[in-house]
């Protein structure tokens, strides 16, 4: 598979650090952002663990044993890279009692030419972008999103909540990770978005649409949603990644 990519990460207008991290690794066809939580030393380093542990997981091959849901190998690596960086954080936070409660969520990107994967916990997203429409691949795991599909609250009144950032779900030293898996489905021209909530939190979907649109060039897209959530307040840390299918 032939791809163009870019990513970019900023803390934003008020944070003085980044919990956010990412990883690009085109030659293994695995694009991962994670947006931690905890306190600002202790999500830095749940981000940066997650998302070397899923990087390390996936280029070793290893991969989780197959089970009632059919999965793809792809999925079964990015599950076994999910569980092993929950791992990980719980390993780090029984060494050092100061990081207990880090988490973090973490969106994954798997491609490869014969099935390509996404893997997900958290409220980081991926969307896809096909023939000028945009579609959110994954389900926000935050307590707003469930208000919403309950039909308690409205979509606008979830983006106000004062517990918008909460997450229902993410790796943590608690329990095993719900990893919400599913394939992908790419056709050339398709453009991906991975992104933390400090971009989707405060620019429309619509506004996404448009920039992804504008068929500039993968760098410039990203700087120009992390000037946007910029211009819009910047309140959280920002990350974009950019992923353009050339050759399915
Ligand atoms: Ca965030």
């Amino acid at each position: 598979m032939r791809v163009r990519w870019a990513a970019a990460t900023h803390p934003g207008r008020r944070r003085a650090s980044n919990e956010d991290a990412f990883c690009a690794r085109p030659d293994l066809g695995l694009f991962v952002v994670a947006d931690g939580m905890g306190g600002h030393v202790a999500g830095e380093i749940a981000s940066r663990l997650a998302v070397d542990t899923i990087e390390r997981v996936v280029a070793s091959g290893e991969c989780c044993p197959p089970d009632s849901r059919n999965c793809t190998l792809p999925e079964r690596r990015l599950q076994e890279g999910f569980e092993r960086a929950a791992q990980a954080i719980g390993e780090e936070t029984a060494r050092n009692p100061r990081l207990r409660g880090m988490a973090t969520t973490a969106s994954a990107v798997l491609l490869s030419s014969s099935a390509s994967a996404l893997a997900h916990v958290g409220d980081s997203r991926v969307y896809l972008w096909r023939d000028g429409i945009l579609q959110q691949l994954t389900h926000d795991h935050s307590w707003v999103a469930e208000q919403v599909t309950l039909g308690l609250l409205s979509l606008a009144e979830a983006r106000q909540h004062p517990w918008r950032n909460v997450v229902t779900r993410a790796l943590s030293a608690s329990d095993p990770p719900m990893v919400e898996l599913s394939p992908l489905h790419l056709q050339g021209g398709d453009r991906l978005l991975v992104s933390s909530d400090g971009l989707h939190g405060v620019i429309t979907d619509a506004r996404i649409a448009a920039v992804l649109g504008a068929a500039d060039d993968p760098e410039r897209t990203c700087q120009q949603l992390i000037d946007d959530a910029n211009g819009a307040g910047g309140p959280d840390n920002i990350t974009t990644l950019i992923l353009e299918i050339d050759v399915p």
